[in-house]
């Protein structure tokens, strides 16, 4: 590529909307253009990046044994009716009506179109185990996009769907996926951790988040540094919050509050007066109406004694008959439109239960305080803005099998950039997606969902990889490998000979490298570059050229080195 033939648009201001990093480097460097909210161009640059991401997440799924396909963004609502997420979906989920007044939606995920695919093409044990994916633009109507490609309303997403004969079949997909996504991972050059995730209403133990290591993410991972444990936050405080409710020490007096009128709301909720004691709060969600990306209703459970809590953790609470689960802050922040410590006004039309401004950190504080002086969040606390907890605080918390000796726990926070998920028959049963086994009796199929968030990663990857300057992207998914910048080639017809011969070279070796022969002041070249972000510069120069050498400088270093002319080319593989 020749940067004179090419579309290079850099600014030097981002837009004042632009509160993160790459949402801010982005769009400086020319590589995405808002159109709406949540709504972006890909622009040429852009595209690349995302472009060679798909290329590795397509290559290491189907070295994984799962096939591609392409399912349609646009699908008809009966299919939707029929799995029940209709009805259940909320909000995110866009309906739209055709000329002839029929409903469809534009896909959020694909679980129904490929459940339909699946009951019509298998029809023997003898087909399976099956993986089909495909790589699409998804269509999620966030409550509040932001961070640009962070979290997008359209976005592209890799969704797989695996199909098995039975259970220990269905563990076993689940187990190459987890293993494909390690690659794909680690070949994109990020820094990550898998952690274990909640399952909602499937139950069992099957879903795991991969994060990318990031201190503006959204997500908070607790993880053990001297063994394999890891989680995310809502997983990793769930069965403390039961335990340390066992023996509360004080009350929660919810009329002592400058909130009041919230307090009242959730009184009137209650039918009950505010001066009711309370001994627990739990800020849950229901997993027998919840679904994995579906609508999710939040309660604020209010426990007036033991015999209550007893209750929940038998399973037999009114409601809650099948456990209980913490709301995360997205859910919070979805539910009532309020971010974490904000205390505005709560949208009543929404269709919550029992409504609380308690967000994750929050409740991890709220634990942390339990666990440290055993008592319980009280009156005062009520919707402060509590600190984040610290690794000390959580350490004795997370109960059970990850580490009984009460080892050392970190927390750091994390972008959730890809999610395997175990289904079971969900699909299949709501479909009647069945087989016919091998005794010749028909059988359910057992799915498993996976999911990487494409253009999620490029702006993760930009998170954890930046300076002052602009992007340093990982070799892996940078839109050019390598930067040819002649100086002085007016002056010299060395200079662009050289220049020219070293991108050529390149070129043939298949090194995507892009010449800048745009005739620009050097300054105003290299700092292009450097917000772009291209991993490595060759700088081909009057002088440097007296002494048989090129200047090699990589992205991510300080210093460039010199490097002589008939070397450059090795150099730079
Ligand atoms: P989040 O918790 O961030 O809302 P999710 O759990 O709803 O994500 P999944 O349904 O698990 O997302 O979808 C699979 C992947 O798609 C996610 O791991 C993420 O990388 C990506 N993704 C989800 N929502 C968005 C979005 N609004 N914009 C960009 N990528 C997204
Ligand atoms: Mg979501
Ligand atoms: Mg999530
Ligand atoms: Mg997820």
């Amino acid at each position: 590529m020749r940067a004179s033939k090419y579309h290079i648009n850099t600014l030097k201001e981002a837009p004042a909307e632009t509160e993160v990093a790459s949402h801010r480097l982005m769009t400086r460097a020319g590589m995405i253009r808002k159109v709406a909210g949540g709504i972006y161009t890909y622009m040429p640059l852009g595209l690349r990046v995302l472009r060679k991401i798909e290329n590795v997440v397509r290559e290491e799924m189907n070295r994984a044994g799962a096939i591609e396909l392409l399912m349609p963004v646009v699908q008809p609502a009966e299919l939707w009716m029929e799995s029940g997420r209709w009805e259940k979906y909320g909000d995110e989920l866009l309906r739209i009506k055709d000329r002839h007044q029929r409903d469809f939606v534009l896909q959020p995920t694909s679980e129904e179109v490929v459940t339909d695919i699946a009951r019509n093409e298998i029809h023997s044990w003898r087909q399976l185990p099956l993986n089909f994916y495909h790589i699409q633009t998804k269509f999620r109507d966030e409550r509040r996009p932001r961070f640009g490609l962070m979290r997008g309303r359209e976005f592209t997403m890799k969704d797989a769907y695996s199909f098995d004969r039975d259970e220990a079949g269905a563990q076993a997909s689940y187990d190459i996926m987890f293993q494909a996504y390690m690659r794909i991972f680690g070949r994109l050059g990020l820094k990550f951790r898998a952690v274990a995730a909640d399952t909602g209403s499937i139950g069992g133990s099957r879903s795991h988040e991969f994060q990318v290591i990031a201190d503006t993410g959204e997500d908070l991972l607790v993880y053990n540094p001297d063994t394999q444990y890891a989680a995310n936050i809502e997983l990793a405080a769930a069965p403390c919050l039961i335990e340390h409710r066992a023996e509360p020490k004080e009350e929660l007096v919810l009329t002592a509050t400058p909130q009041a009128p919230k307090c009242e709301l959730v009184a009137q909720q209650l039918g009950r007066p505010l001066s009711d004691t309370v001994k627990s709060i739990v800020l849950a969600t229901d997993p027998a109406e919840d679904d994995a990306d579906g609508q999710v209703r939040i309660w604020l459970l209010l426990l007036r004694g033991d015999h209550e809590l007893n209750e929940i953790k038998a399973g037999k609470l009114p409601g809650f008959e099948r456990g209980f689960r913490f709301a995360t802050e997205a859910e919070i922040l979805d539910s009532f439109g309020c971010v974490p410590g904000y205390l505005g006004p709560i949208d009543t039309a929404k269709p919550v239960s029992i409504i609380a401004d308690l967000t994750v950190a929050h409740m991890s504080d709220f634990i942390c305080g339990a666990n440290r002086e055993g008592y319980h969040y009280t009156g005062a606390n009520w919707g402060r803005d509590l600190p984040e907890p610290q690794s000390a605080d959580l350490r004795n918390v997370v109960a059970g099998d990850p580490d009984p000796n009460g080892g050392h726990l970190a927390i750091q926070r994390g972008i959730e950039v890809g999610h395997v998920f175990f289904l079971g028959d969900k699909y299949s049963k709501a479909l009647q997606a069945t087989f016919l086994d091998t005794d010749g009796k028909p059988a359910l199929l057992q799915m498993g969902c996976y999911g990487i968030g494409i253009s999620r990663i490029s702006a993760a990857a930009i998170e954890q990889c930046h300076d002052d300057k602009g992007i340093v992207w990982p070799r892996a998914i940078a839109p050019f490998e390598v930067v040819i910048c002649p100086v002085g080639a007016n002056k010299n017809e060395k200079v662009g000979n050289i220049s020219e011969q070293i991108y050529l070279g390149l070129q043939e070796q298949g090194v995507e490298a892009i010449l800048d022969d745009r005739d620009i002041r050097p300054g105003v070249m290299f700092a292009e570059w450097e917000l772009i972000g291209v991993p490595l510069r060759i700088t081909v120069g009057d002088r440097g050229l007296k002494e048989g050498v090129v200047e090699i400088q990589a992205r991510s270093d300080a210093a460039a080195v010199k490097v002589p002319v008939e070397q450059a080319q090795a150099a730079a593989l």
